[in-house]
């Protein structure tokens, strides 16, 4: 079939690639599992035959229809055929199952994907994703790396997050420019209950973020005053890489009052 750069569409090959994956996800029966980007069924077809039922959200009709055919036998999969970051993961949400995601991800979309998931992180049980390794590094980055951005804190602030192994180039078909690198996120509802406004801790930290060469004081001069920054601990001349995701969260709880 002809594949679609545009979509990121990078089909993984590698045998032990793929089993690799596979036990990381360890699926099993009666699990709600949903596939982002199922593309001819790489990971699908293994995990539907361990699960027995899962779904499967992919945008390119050429590719559901063969992958449906490809599925006949091996279980029931429910193709939801269209865009991810337009779909509400609560359709899925059932109050004795949450939703376990998985997906070697269109790489031009990871970054906004995982924005949008985050407002599903209560109906979602874990993540295994396939991301770019330049992203999952950010994802994990600790202050004063060179990585550590808005994503590093915004998905710090309420996931546990696990770098479980890199993806060479050439085990996908047609292989990509970058290495690739496969992840577990896990949606921490202990932490996440930590902060006390998140549409208020999301702008501070966006905002931080958008001049991240200049102090913290003067990135965030319109909102934040000085004597605010410190009694969160944060030292009004560090810059937004140097402060922790706690020192974050403490001052976004401050202001929220
Ligand atoms: N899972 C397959 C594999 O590992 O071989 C394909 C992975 S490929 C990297 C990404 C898949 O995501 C493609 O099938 C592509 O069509 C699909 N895709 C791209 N953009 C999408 C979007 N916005 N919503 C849903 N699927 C998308």
């Amino acid at each position: 079939m002809k594949l679609n750069k545009r979509l990121g569409q990078h089909l993984l090959t590698d045998k032990t690639a793929i089993s690799a994956i596979t036990q990381a996800i360890a699926p099993a029966l009666k699990q709600n599992i949903c596939e982002i980007g199922p593309g001819l069924g790489a990971i699908t077809l293994p995990v539907l035959k361990a699960a027995g039922a899962m779904h499967a959200i992919e945008i390119d009709q050429a590719l559901s229809e063969e992958l449906l055919k490809q599925c006949q036998g091996v279980g029931t999969l429910t193709l939801h055929q269209g865009d991810v970051l337009k779909f509400d993961f609560h359709r899925l949400a059932k109050p004795d199952r949450a939703i376990r995601l998985i997906g070697n991800l269109p790489y031009n979309i990871s970054t906004p994907l995982l924005f949008h998931l985050l407002q599903f992180s209560e109906v979602i049980s874990d993540m295994h994703f396939m991301l770019q390794k330049e992203v999952a590094e950010r994802i994990t980055a600790a202050p004063k790396a060179s990585e550590y951005s808005r994503l590093s804190v915004i998905m710090q602030s309420h996931h546990k997050v696990e770098n479980l192994f890199d993806i060479a180039p050439h085990m996908f078909s047609p292989p990509p420019k970058v290495t690739s690198c496969f992840i577990r996120i896990r949606p921490d509802p202990a932490t996440l209950r930590k902060i006390r406004n998140r549409t208020l801790f999301d702008q501070l930290v966006k905002a931080a973020f958008q001049q991240r060469r200049k102090t913290i004081k003067n990135s965030l001069a319109k909102d934040v005053t000085e004597k605010e920054l410190q009694r969160a601990g944060i030292d009004p001349r560090n810059r937004p890489q140097e402060i922790s995701v706690q020192q974050y969260i403490n001052l976004a709880n401050l202001l929220s009052g």
